[in-house]
């Protein structure tokens, strides 16, 4: 790791290597930006990428007879009734009989996947995201965990997350998803203030989630999550400190804070969201400052972007070795690997392709009772795409470029082939963000809240996109 790299240190232009960053930084790097949990990101993907393409690489991982464990995510579409500010790909239903349907298509593809690999391939990581994976009632859930261990071979230490709505479960519910193994818990909570959460339509108590919170540290469940939102209606930097005062208080593991991005022309559900209600930007990057401030003066540790971590989770852990990682699922301790996206509008990577089911069930469910793999697009990478990749990753996680690492993996002249970005990333080293040096690009204390800005400099593809103005905000 360079010296430099994301340590929170004094620089020329942070004497006090203050821990939030500048205000006035906040404003000018606040810019419509992706969150690479790929590169190329997925609205690069194409159809020309199909089932057969995926099928192609999942013959050459089973010709290959690789051991690298397989990641798994598993995507449950369903919710049983609407939050406002929602952006996601969901079924808003309560009929629970859905959830039991599409997980008979889930099993289908998971079988397929089985007769492709050929093997029952190993498997280090799974996450079951949604929409609301506990919209599935406890059997319907284990009968999905029955099918994908039958067909992979998880191992003894391999992470198991879920994302669990609150409102969704009681402490009986907890013991279960312990019982079928789940680890790791993820609670999206999004603000302890009850007329922010009438105003988006998701009302829970703050006894609730500490209850359900306590309740799984005792069951043993290894890490806890808590996703905050900011930005959104009702909210005031008043209102987001007693928030983050409660949150300081539970002391979850790990901390998400994100930025609420409205954007009513593409999400129906915002719809119902009242502009006037809506913080002002000024008050929205005070927020996420205030967030970073308390957050680090309470222990956490800055893990990148909108997450935190307490110092000996394992991800601030692995952040501190230099060995942090960023795949679908966001910050990681797994290493790059190949990864399956299950179920509806899933993403998943083999080698160096990625692809994504349909996002209709209709469309997904037809593909995969005619036996097929349910892809609706993708993308194979060039080497130009997967150079890039390196070198965006390495900043989100690590902090840093190491010239010498890209010359060994792609044997090129790095300071030649990013000729360009480095002019373009002098403005960043004159602000005190980036240091730039003959081994490499570092981010520095204050760059590191705006990594996402510093890797978009890396990103080929984005100028058209930012035109169009279709990304969410950088903080
Ligand atoms: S935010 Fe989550 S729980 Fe709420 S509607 Fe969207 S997917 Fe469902």
């Amino acid at each position: 790791m360079h010296p430099l790299a994301l340590q929170p240190r004094p620089s020329a232009n942070d004497p006090g290597g203050s821990i939030a960053p500048r205000a006035e930084l906040i404003e000018r790097f606040d810019v419509a930006g992706p969150r690479y949990t790929s590169y190329p990101t997925a609205d690069r993907f194409v159809e020309a990428f199909d089932a057969s393409s995926l099928d192609q690489w999942l013959g050459q991982r089973a010709a290959l007879g690789w051991h690298q464990p397989l990641s798994v995510y598993v995507h449950v579409p369903f919710c049983a009734s609407v939050c406002y500010y929602c952006a996601c790909n969901k079924i808003v239903t309560k009929d629970r009989d859905r959830g039991r349907a599409y997980v008979e298509d889930l099993m289908r593809e998971v079988e397929i996947y089985g007769e492709r690999l050929g093997r029952r391939e190993p498997v280090s990581q799974m996450h079951f995201g949604g929409g609301t994976p506990t919209f599935l009632d406890g059997a319907t859930l284990q009968s999905v965990i029955d099918g994908l261990e039958r067909v992979f071979a998880f191992t003894p230490q391999a992470e198991r997350s879920i994302e669990v709505d609150p409102r969704t479960v009681d402490v009986a519910r907890l013991r279960e998803l312990h019982g079928q193994r789940f680890n790791r818990l993820s609670f999206g909570v999004q603000d302890f203030d009850g007329d922010v959460q009438a105003a988006v339509h998701r009302v829970q108590s703050t006894e609730q989630v500490f209850e359900l919170t306590r309740a799984a540290r005792e069951i043993g469940f290894e890490s806890v999550n808590v996703d905050l939102i900011h930005g959104l209606p009702r909210q005031s930097e008043a209102t987001f400190r007693k928030t983050l005062e409660t949150l300081v208080e539970l002391r979850p593991d790990r901390v998400a804070v994100y930025g609420y991005a409205h954007l009513p022309e593409r999400f129906k559900p915002q719809r119902r969201i009242h502009t006037v209600e809506l913080p002002p930007a000024r008050d929205k990057l005070a927020m996420m400052r205030l967030a970073i401030q308390m957050l680090t003066e309470n222990g956490y540790v800055y893990i990148g972007m909108d997450h935190f971590a307490l110092p000996d989770d394992a991800l601030a852990v692995a952040q501190r070795r230099g060995m942090l990682h960023r795949n679908f699922m966001g910050y990681t301790t797994q290493p790059d690997c190949d990864m399956l996206g299950l179920g509806v509008s899933a993403i998943g990577r083999m080698g160096p392709s990625y692809a994504q089911n349909f996002r209709t069930l209709d469309e997904y469910s037809d593909a995969v009772r005619a036996g097929r793999l349910p892809i609706h697009r993708g993308y194979e990478l060039s080497r130009d795409d997967m150079l890039r990749r390196s070198a965006i990753m390495s900043i989100m996680c690590s902090g840093e470029v190491s010239f010498a690492a890209l010359e060994t993996s792609f044997l090129i002249d790095t300071k030649l082939a990013f000729s360009e970005e480095i002019g373009r990333l002098r403005e960043f080293q004159d602000l005190g963000l980036v240091r730039i040096d003959q081994d490499g690009i570092a981010v520095t204390a204050q760059g590191r809240y705006f990594v996402r800005a510093i890797a978009m400099v890396f990103d080929r593809y984005l100028r058209a996109q930012m035109q169009r103005g279709s990304y969410s905000r950088v903080l």
